[in-house]
């Protein structure tokens, strides 16, 4: 296994991208390419720097607190009866871990959210909250192994979900573009004919 994907298998799929970086993997490339140090991951916090430091010799440092500080986990719960069904929030959620359509209200799956926040800042009327669910602990102290390789599932889920609907859209286009190539050669057809 490469370097980058050991690293990735230890940090904790929050997928929250505080560490600068759009995704845990993107993060893990960065740290092999020697482009970030081990100290940028506040969900990992101190335990995850340690887990990093034991992964690639470079020496333990202290967390850097312009990403944020080591903290509980949170998950989100909607106030539904404000939300007005516009669907923001489920793009911005990298687990797919709320459900919802559109104009209809939404609701968290409380096992897939990963408390990454990023929810929050497109909803535009604000009932989105957070419920601290890991009392006095934080970082690896609040997330588990399994909760980590369950939220990188769901995450490379969604990625693969949506890289097909691309594929999906590219084709559709591919489609009406043969269509109309085919349409304006008939009418050049019967024009050339007249
Ligand atoms: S969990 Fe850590 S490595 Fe993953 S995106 Fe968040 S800050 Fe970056
Ligand atoms: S529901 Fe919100 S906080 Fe939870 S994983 Fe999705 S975007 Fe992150
Ligand atoms: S972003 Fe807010 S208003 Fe829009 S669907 Fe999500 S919870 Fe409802």
């Amino acid at each position: 296994m490469s370097l980058s994907l050991r690293i990735l298998a230890v940090l904790p799929q929050t997928q929250c991208t505080r560490c600068g970086y759009p995704d845990c993997e993107a993060y893990a490339n960065a740290i092999e390419s020697q482009e970030a140090g081990i100290n940028q991951c506040p969900p990992g916090g101190e335990e995850g720097i340690q887990r990093l430091s034991d992964l690639t010799g470079l020496p333990v440092v202290p967390l850097n607190p312009e990403n944020g500080l080591q903290g509980p986990r949170h998950i989100a719960w909607i106030d539904e009866q404000w939300c007005i069904g516009c669907t923001l929030c489920i793009s911005a959620c990298p687990t797919d871990a709320i459900l919802g359509a559109s104009k209809q209200m939404h609701t968290v799956i409380e096992d897939a959210c990963t408390g990454c926040e990023l929810c929050l800042p497109v909803c535009p009327v604000d009932c989105i909250h957070l419920e601290n669910v890991t009392l006095g602990n934080s970082g690896w102290n609040a997330w588990t192994q399994d909760q980590a390789d369950h939220a990188k599932k769901r995450y490379e889920r969604k990625k693969l979900r949506l890289s097909k609907e691309q594929g999906e859209t590219h084709a559709d286009k591919n489609i009406v573009g043969l269509k109309q190539s085919a349409v304006q050669a008939a009418l050049e057809r019967a024009k050339a004919q007249k």
